[in-house]
């Protein structure tokens, strides 16, 4: 992590209502340079490899506070597990169901709109219901998996 990027974290922070406290800049600029979805163990796991020796409750409780001001999106990943991301633009998440890795996906747009749920027992129209919206969960296997096959 370059001083340049620790600097505009800070920055994004107070921008964004938060104290630049040395946890917050060191979860956000790690969370933001990675571009994966990492659970708090994760987090907490590289932030120690890379020397930073914060308690674990300091990293979930920071997490969840920079969550809550917009700066990083919160979700329930596939596993069920909390994740954050920095990626926030809306997008769906594209799972490999052999070694776990989550990467961001796009979808054709059109379809989705054409979707209509129907009532399982009945198989009918979901009447009642204004539909807004899916959110697909695609799964497979990925490249460097499909390799070792
Ligand atoms: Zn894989
Ligand atoms: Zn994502």
């Amino acid at each position: 992590m370059t001083e340049r990027n620790l600097t505009d974290t800070s920055s994004v922070l107070r921008s964004h209502g938060l104290r630049p406290s040395k946890a917050r800049v060191l979860i956000l600029a790690l969370v933001t340079r990675r571009r994966e979805h990492l659970t708090t163990q994760e987090i907490h796991r590289l932030l120690e490899n890379g020397g930073h020796r914060l308690g674990a409750a300091t990293v979930y409780q920071n997490l969840n506070r920079i969550a809550q001001k917009g700066l990083l999106r919160r979700f329930i990943g596939p596993d069920g597990l909390v994740r954050f991301e920095a990626n926030l633009l809306p997008h769906h998440h594209l799972l490999c169901v052999e070694c776990g890795r989550i990467v961001d996906a796009g979808v054709n747009e059109t379809s989705l709109r054409h979707l209509s749920p129907v009532d399982l027992l009945t198989a009918k129209p979901a009447t009642g219901w204004e539909f807004s919206g899916a959110q697909v969960e695609l799964k497979g296997v990925c490249p460097s998996c499909r390799k070792k096959r």
